[in-house]
This record gives structure tokens, C-alpha cells and sequence, in this order.
């Protein structure tokens, strides 16, 4: 019941869910099919703590360069938007 907890995917931070500031958490989608083991998955998505969502512009990109799930093809988009 208490795993209501936002994990940064980056510097592995721990905040509790539900707080005001949880809204600045970004998310990121794994890619349909992708199935990754990681401690900041919440549901199908990522978490990653607003401090490095400052610290890092390209946090996404490198998330996923760094779990091997880079994408080279194609421009950036930015879909559900
Ligand atoms: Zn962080």
C-alpha cells in the first residue's frame, strides 16, 4: 500500500507520490514493446526527478541511450502534445 513513490531514474532519488512537487517529475513512455527491469519504471514510464530534469535538457534521449533503446531514425517528435 506504501509503494506510492516516485523514483528518479537518474540520481535514483526517492520522493513520495501525491505531493504537490510530484507534478514537476518528468515521465518518459517506454517505447510500445519495450520491456526494461528499472527501479524508476512506474507503470510503463519513467521517472526522472525535477533537479535532473533541469540538469539535463536531453534527460529522455539519454535515458534511453542508456538503456540501449536509443532512436536513431527519424526527427524528434514530440507526440501527445
Ligand atoms: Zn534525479
Amino acid at each position: 500500500m506504501s509503494r506510492l513513490y516516485l523514483v528518479c531514474a537518474i540520481c535514483s532519488r526517492r520522493q513520495a507520490e501525491g505531493l504537490l512537487s510530484g507534478a514537476a517529475w518528468g515521465r518518459l513512455a517506454l517505447p510500445p514493446g519495450v520491456e526494461v527491469d528499472h527501479p524508476a519504471l512506474k507503470g510503463s514510464h519513467l521517472c526522472c526527478c525535477p533537479s535532473c530534469v533541469q540538469r539535463h535538457p536531453g534527460w529522455q534521449e539519454e535515458l534511453l541511450a542508456s538503456l540501449g533503446l536509443s532512436q536513431h531514425n527519424g526527427p524528434p517528435q514530440s507526440a501527445a502534445r
